[in-house]
């Protein structure tokens, strides 16, 4: 390998910063291409690794599961990525194939299935490894760092979407990156966003309505209508029953984070009415290539907050504080550096 080192952000302990090592460039097993990283989204999921909200993560773990890269070394059993070409490499990085889930259209649910920046390492370094049958390819229009918040915010996004069926008015609670998007989609769809932020958070409030959305307010206060659906961005276990509130009879509430804080018991009034409420789960590489090809009819403008990759931890903070407008995207600069 003509690479000796690079940069990386790891995860020594959980809730401590993440620290900036030089490690040496991973060399590609049969079926991995390594990846010359060119930007890697920052997404709420990193935050629950960092804290440890998630178990089981990978010792000294690189996080960061919406990566842009490069070919630069395909494995020896890889035939359908060159060098040069531009992939994504989302959150879902291996499943078995094998078990009833992987058989029936649902290895999001696969057991034994392996994350992209939480049991593999991820794209917070200038390379990364990921096993090619798991990379998306991206619609040309998009630039590295635009695109790199589709590879969770808006794929997460769009499986929720689509489990929301036919619903014409949708309440979005929390309005981050995969909210941010997913307006986009609804909007071209026809469907009315309604967007709920935090109290007082009317520069969020301003963002959602600038994309399209109908309605905007905080989420202590009622839509002025009955909803049809309504998506939990927000991992606010307290959310849920407001949602439930939102929504009329029939409708459905989801929740579409890897992690919420509890519940808190609410009347059986609120779920009466066949009142639906679900989660949705990582995704599927059908979910991937679906989206990318809608990524591509619709021109989805993603707002991205660029740091460097140095820079991780203080992306997470402004990410944590509900600061980001958009998306938080690393960009590794590697000219010069770690070679
Ligand atoms: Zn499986
Ligand atoms: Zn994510």
């Amino acid at each position: 390998m003509f690479l000796c080192g690079m940069n990386a952000m790891i995860l020594r302990r959980t809730a401590t910063p993440l620290e900036l090592v030089v490690r040496d460039v991973p060399e590609p097993g049969p079926r991995e291409v390594l990846l010359h990283v060119t930007a890697c989204a920052v997404c709420r999921t990193d935050l629950h690794v960092v804290d440890g909200d998630l178990p089981g993560a990978k010792p000294d773990l690189v996080p960061g599961h919406e990566i842009v890269g490069t070919v630069v070394a395909p494995g020896a059993e890889v035939h359908d990525l060159a060098i040069g070409d531009r992939v994504g490499v989302p959150w879902l990085g291996w499943t078995c194939g094998t078990c009833s889930f992987c058989r029936s259209g649902l290895e999001n649910l696969c057991d034994l299935a392996r994350f992209t920046g939480y049991h593999l390492d991820g794209g917070y370094a200038d390379y990364t490894l990921a096993d090619h049958r798991y990379c998306l390819s991206i619609p040309a229009a998009y630039n590295d760092e635009q695109a790199a918040p589709l590879l969770c915010a808006g794929l997460i996004g769009y499986r929720s979407l689509r489990m929301t069926g036919d619903a014409h008015s949708i309440g979005f609670f929390g309005f981050g990156a995969a909210a941010h998007i997913i307006t986009q989609i609804a909007v071209h769809e026809g469907r009315e966003v309604f967007a709920f932020t935090r109290p007082g958070d009317s520069p969020g409030q301003s963002f959602a309505l600038s994309l399209g959305a109908k309605w905007a307010g905080s989420s202590t206060t009622e839509p002025p209508e009955p909803l049809d659906a309504a998506i939990l961005f927000a991992p606010v276990g307290a959310l849920v029953p407001v949602a439930l509130r939102a929504v009329r009879k029939g409708g459905i509430v989801i929740c579409a984070g890897i992690h919420m804080s509890d519940i808190p018991s609410f009347p059986y009034s609120l779920l009466w009415g066949e009142r639906m409420l679900r989660s949705v789960a990582n995704l599927t590489r059908q979910d991937g290539r679906e989206f990318m090809a809608l990524a591509q009819r619709i021109a989805i403008r993603t707002h991205v907050q660029r740091f460097p990759l140095e820079s991780a931890n203080e992306a997470l903070r402004v990410l944590r504080e509900g600061r980001i407008e958009g998306a938080a995207v690393l960009v590794p600069e590697i000219a010069n550096r770690a070679r």
